[in-house]
């Protein structure tokens, strides 16, 4: 593709030196076809974003419905019959306590609105605090705000003098995040405004899964101190770990919670930042000043709410049989896995199965590139986080596509390597 080389700038690419991306020009189901009709077999759901599979037909006729409607409108001082459906839907859905709906575009958008959010409501009421707390090893997003409260490597250490200051706690899949806690608590509780956290799986570090007594007891500490607690659930959402939210595995509510990814089955763009009334309330003042001042020019695009309206309503008896036959699955391959020479570890959290390679860890770690590019060549895409492999698929995968995939690790693991590393596809990061 003449135009791309030549225009293009692509996301996490180093273009020195990445091979040339791969033309795709239509999906179905869990499968990728390239411009020669070469099948790929999308074994990370296109960046964890396609839930029930690529074009699903409910999705795309709805879609294409609502875009021969209303294909936008701004939503200060207007409404729409999408937005508000979804609304209401997602809150029906969501853990208890939480009552408003305010949409973004991306997960990055939905983060920085629940952080503005928790800051505002206390400086609204009068008291101000203004430090946030966030684990070690978190993804947030990119966005300058997300860049804060994520971890600091790689993606970060750049732009680290421009960053807020944040409070880091313990990595809980191997530090005492607890304890971390409470010293805070003691220390700088009354200056705490919220501890954001990727629930019970810390994502693009590696699928690291924590534990849910862990997370059980962060909802209690802050709730005790008068500090919110937003959950970031842009990768857990819509079923990954096998309820619809992370949280409902560990039943905790937590005030603020992050939506993206996953919300429009992976169709169209779309944020959401889930409130509890108390901090809705916070906003709801005479004084104009204490207004949430924050807004996208998409907010609530008809068509992208549409998507997701039509995505929620495919969440049925049968998308969870499909979420429990990959879950099955996964732990059987992962068993098959466990001890084979090369693999240093294994994890799973309902439809998330990570294998952990013996390589020297890290982001920048060749053997995952090394994997992606013999996955390419065998018609699956991996897309490993340094040294870690994971198969997060759309939950209509099959067993036997499933098969493929782990077919892969194992030819990999056995010293099969791709022809030339620039054989093609994503495999730079
Ligand atoms: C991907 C991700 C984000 C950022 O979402 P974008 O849509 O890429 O901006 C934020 N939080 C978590 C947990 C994520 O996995």
């Amino acid at each position: 593709m003449l135009h791309d080389a030549a225009h293009v700038w692509h996301p996490y690419t180093q273009h020195h030196q990445a091979p040339l991306p791969v033309p795709i020009v239509r999906a179905k189901g869990a499968w990728l076809y390239d411009a020669n009709e070469r099948p790929i077999l999308d074994a990370i759901s296109s960046w964890w974003v396609t839930t029930h599979g690529h074009c699903h037909d409910h999705i795309i006729s709805a879609v294409t419905e609502q875009a021969k409607r209303l294909d936008q409108v701004i939503f200060a001082g207007f409404t729409h019959e999408p937005a508000a459906a979804l609304a209401a839907e997602l809150v029906q859905r969501l853990p208890r306590g939480l009552s408003k709906i305010f949409f973004s575009d991306d997960g990055s958008t939905a983060v920085e609105v629940a952080i503005k959010m928790s800051l505002q409501s206390f400086a609204n009421r009068g008291a101000p605090r203004r430090l946030i707390a966030a684990l070690d090893n978190a993804y947030h997003g990119d966005t300058f705000g997300a860049m804060a409260a994520s971890g600091r490597g790689v993606f970060t250490q750049m732009y680290e003098p421009l960053l807020f200051e944040v409070a880091r706690l313990p990595d809980p899949s191997v530090g005492d995040t607890i304890a971390a806690l409470d010293a805070l608590i003691a220390e700088r509780g009354t200056e705490l405004a919220a501890v954001i956290v990727e629930p019970l799986v810390l994502g693009a570090s590696g699928m690291r899964v924590w534990d849910e007594q862990v997370l059980q007891d962060i909802r209690e500490r802050t709730a005790a101190a008068g500090v919110h607690l937003i959950a970031d659930e842009v990768l857990t959402g819509f079923g990954r770990t096998g309820p619809l939210f992370a949280c409902e595995r560990a039943d905790v509510r937590p005030d603020l919670l992050c939506m993206s990814k996953g919300l429009t089955g992976g169709v169209l763009p779309l944020g959401a930042t889930a409130a509890t009334e108390d901090i809705f309330d916070a906003f709801r003042s005479a004084d104009r000043a204490k207004t949430f001042f924050h807004g996208h020019s998409y907010t609530a695009n008809p068509i992208a709410c549409t998507a997701a309206l039509a995505s929620l309503e495919l969440f049925d008896e049968e998308s969870e049989d499909d979420r429990v036959r990959v879950e099955v699955a996964h732990a059987r391959h992962l068993e098959a896995l466990r001890g084979v020479k090369g693999v240093r570890a294994v994890r799973q959290i309902g439809t998330i199965a990570a294998v952990e390679l013996e390589a020297p860890s890290g982001y920048l770690s060749d053997i995952g590139r090394e994997l992606a590019a013999y996955a390419l060549q065998e018609g699956v895409l991996l897309r490993p986080l340094g040294n870690v492999a994971y198969c997060l698929p759309p939950y209509c995968i099959t067993d036997a596509e499933l098969d493929l995939v782990y077919g892969v690790m194992h030819r990999f693991l056995g010293g099969a390597r791709a022809d030339a590393l620039s054989s093609g596809g994503p495999v730079d990061d």
